[in-house]
Formats: C-alpha cells, sequence, structure tokens
C-alpha cells in the first residue's frame, strides 16, 4: 500500500526539566536517566532492521529533545543512521525549548545535521508563559528565535498557543505580530486543550477559570489565518502554516497521508501497511523491556478497510490540499462522489467544503470546523 512513500522516523525524547501544568506528552523529569535511556534507544533501533528504508524525515519529539548535550545528540543521528537508511536530504528536526538555546549549542546542532529547528515559543505575553507554567521568559525566546538565525538555520518553526483563559485577540495578536516579525519559515498554532488528567484540566474541571466559547475559539482561528495569510503564510493544515509550502513539515505530512513512520521510545506511536503500534508511556516500563531484549510495544492494532477509509477523509480534510478523488478510489476503494453524494453537497452548499479538479477541499470555514467534517 505504501512501497512508494519514504519513511518518517519520531524519536521521543521523555525528559522535561519541569512539567508544564497543560501538557499531556509523556515526559520524566529523572535527568539521570538520560544515558541509559539512550542506551534502550540505540538497542531499539537494531530491532527493527531495515523494515522501514528509507527514511526522508527523523523528528526529535518530546519532552524536551533540547536538553540533551551536542554529543548525546550526535549519537543518535549516528546510530540512526547505522541502523536505518537515511535519504541524504532527509529533514532532521529538532523540537527545542527556548531556554535552552544559545549560538553556539545552535551551530553544534546544526553541524550534526539538524537542518530544521521548531522552537516552543508559545507566547511573547509573559503572564501566558506565566499562567502556562513555561520555564523560558520572553527575553529567553526572542533570544532563541535570533540565536538560530545567527548560527544559521534556515528553517525555523515557532510553535504558539492560543486562547489561554483572560487573553483578548489584542494580547494574541501582539504574538503573532512577534513572531511574523522575526520571518520565521513555519508557524503551528495550538488552540489551548484542557485535558482532564492534567493538573490545568483539573483546575478547569474545578471551575477555576472559563476559557473562551465556541464563538470565541471561532474568531481567535478564523483572524489567526487571515492575519498569517495576509502575511505571506500558507494555511496549510488545521494548525500549520508555512512560509511557502517548501517549508511545510514534511514529517507531520507523513501522520496526515497514511505514509509510514516509526516511532521510538516511550509513547511513541508507529505505522506500516495496515498496523498501528505503540510502545510503553512509561520510562521504567520502556526501559524494562527494552533491557530485557523484549519489544517496549504496549499495543498493536490493525485498520480495517472502512477505519482506513475514515481516517483518511478525516485527516484528508484537516489539510488545504484536501483530498484527490482518485486516489482515493484507488488507494481506499471508495468513490467518495458516489458513496456520499448527499453530504458532500450539503457542505458544499453550507460553504464549508469544495470540489474543484478532482478534488476535495476543506474551505477555511470547513478548516475551523474540520472534527465535525470528518463525521460525514
Ligand atoms: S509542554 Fe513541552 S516542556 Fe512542557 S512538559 Fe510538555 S513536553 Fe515538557
Amino acid at each position: 500500500m505504501d512501497s512508494a512513500k519514504n519513511s518518517g522516523l519520531y524519536i521521543h525524547i521523555p525528559f522535561c526539566l519541569s512539567k508544564c501544568p497543560y501538557c499531556d506528552f509523556y515526559s520524566s523529569t529523572s535527568i539521570p536517566s538520560i544515558p541509559d535511556f539512550l542506551d534502550a534507544l540505540f538497542k531499539e533501533m537494531e530491532r527493527y532492521g531495515h523494515r522501514f528504508d528509507p527514511f526522508d524525515t527523523v523528528y526529535l519529539g518530546g519532552g524536551t529533545p533540547s536538553l540533551l548535550s551536542p554529543k548525546q545528540l550526535e549519537d543518535i543521528l549516528m546510530n540512526g543512521r547505522k541502523n536505518f537508511h537515511l535519504i541524504s536530504n532527509a529533514e532532521i528536526t529538532l523540537e527545542a525549548n527556548p531556554a535552552d538555546l544559545n549560538q553556539s549549542l545552535l551551530e553544534s546542532i546544526l553541524e550534526i545535521g539538524f537542518n530544521r529547528i521548531n522552537i516552543g515559543i508559545q507566547s511573547f505575553d509573559e503572564k501566558v508563559l506565566d499562567f502556562l507554567g513555561r520555564r523560558h521568559s520572553v527575553r529567553q525566546a526572542i533570544s532563541a528565535i535570533e540565536a538560530s538565525r545567527k548560527a544559521g538555520f534556515h528553517n525555523i518553526g515557532l510553535d504558539l498557543i492560543y486562547g489561554i483563559p483572560g487573553q483578548d485577540m489584542a494580547s494574541w495578536f501582539d504574538t503573532l505580530k512577534q513572531a511574523v516579525a522575526f520571518s520565521p519559515e513555519h508557524l503551528s498554532c495550538y488552540q489551548l486543550t484542557f485535558e482532564p488528567k492534567t493538573p490545568l484540566g483539573r483546575r478547569f474541571q474545578a471551575g477555576e477559570f472559563s476559557v473562551p466559547g465556541e464563538e470565541l475559539q471561532y474568531e481567535f482561528f478564523m483572524k489567526t489565518s487571515q492575519f498569517l495569510e495576509h502575511a505571506g503564510y500558507i494555511h496549510y493544515e488545521v494548525s500549520n502554516f508555512a512560509r511557502g509550502m517548501e517549508y511545510s513539515s514534511r514529517h507531520n505530512q507523513k501522520y496526515w497521508d497514511h505514509s509510514p513512520y516509526l516511532g521510538l521510545g516511550p509513547a511513541a506511536h508507529s505505522f506500516q501497511g495496515n498496523q498501528r503500534w505503540w510502545n510503553h508511556r512509561s520510562l521504567d516500563q520502556y526501559l524494562a523491556s527494552v533491557h530485557a531484549g523484549n519489544p517496549p510495544v504496549l499495543e498493536t492494532e490493525s485498520l480495517t478497510k472502512e477505519q482506513f477509509q475514515l481516517e483518511a477523509l478525516y485527516l484528508g480534510l484537516r489539510t488545504k490540499k484536501g483530498i484527490s478523488l482518485q486516489d482515493f478510489k484507488v488507494r481506499y476503494g471508495l468513490d467518495l462522489l458516489c458513496a456520499k453524494q448527499n453530504i458532500l453537497e450539503k457542505l458544499e452548499e453550507e460553504g464549508l467544503i469544495s470540489i474543484q479538479d478532482g478534488r476535495l477541499h476543506p474551505t477555511p470555514t470547513g478548516l475551523a470546523i474540520t472534527d465535525s467534517l470528518a463525521l460525514i
């Protein structure tokens, strides 16, 4: 099904110096465990052999990959190259916390082989950073971006968050304007979500603060899209903007079009053929499995044809380029125009999708409510 597609390699670095109260990603604050983790990671790499080759993207996410030393980062790429076939112009991304970055470190990171840096800026408003429990300041955010540019990065991504309790449109637009002033190649604008198991989610459930209602959220989304498109960015996926499609995230695209990807490290997910599997969401369990010579996989699922179709529809409608009706028919065995004729006509009338040149696209309004579009 996906033999013509290159694979993506995701490596989850499960360490943070402190936990942000809104974050639902798996990480541990047990920093002394890093060498043990790396040892296990290299063993996990060996288990897969050349099953996913070739790779054209590597993404170190987390957690906080920028906590690792240049030598540790270099060892990861070296072991990656030893175990897998990485193509020569692979997109190699490092996720970073602004507090960890300085120019000489960034120069080393670039020299090791990372060609894309994604910095978790979140906001240029000190009060918002405080609310989010981030360990970096606005000053550190600014100097991290400047240092990345000076070090020679030509592909810089910034993550921002909106929809914070008490945040008004003016504060959010201040952040957006400051971000755009650095001309980053990529911007991800996420709406804050309150995951029930996080400290912030519990405070929300206890009624400690209110959050923007649906109408206001829609306004944030649409105004962000309009502002960034006006500033020269392509709104190519619900939360993602690129200064030209050559800067869209090649790695993330793999999650949206059912390309194969291999995820290593605790809580990482993998996908190949019709199989998806994921690792233990616990550093201890991950380490114990790998050191005992077992795969650190918690669970595996096989997607049925119907699940594939539904996912492809859901994921395709999250992207501006949408879905090729012909490709969909060939790959998923469903003629969308026939099978969903009535609902597609209705959505087109409501201005949520358009059908042009054999493709089904979400309109900007459709992108804003993409989760409900997937119910078709
Ligand atoms: S948001 Fe990032 S830095 Fe904060 S706890 Fe989550 S992974 Fe760690």
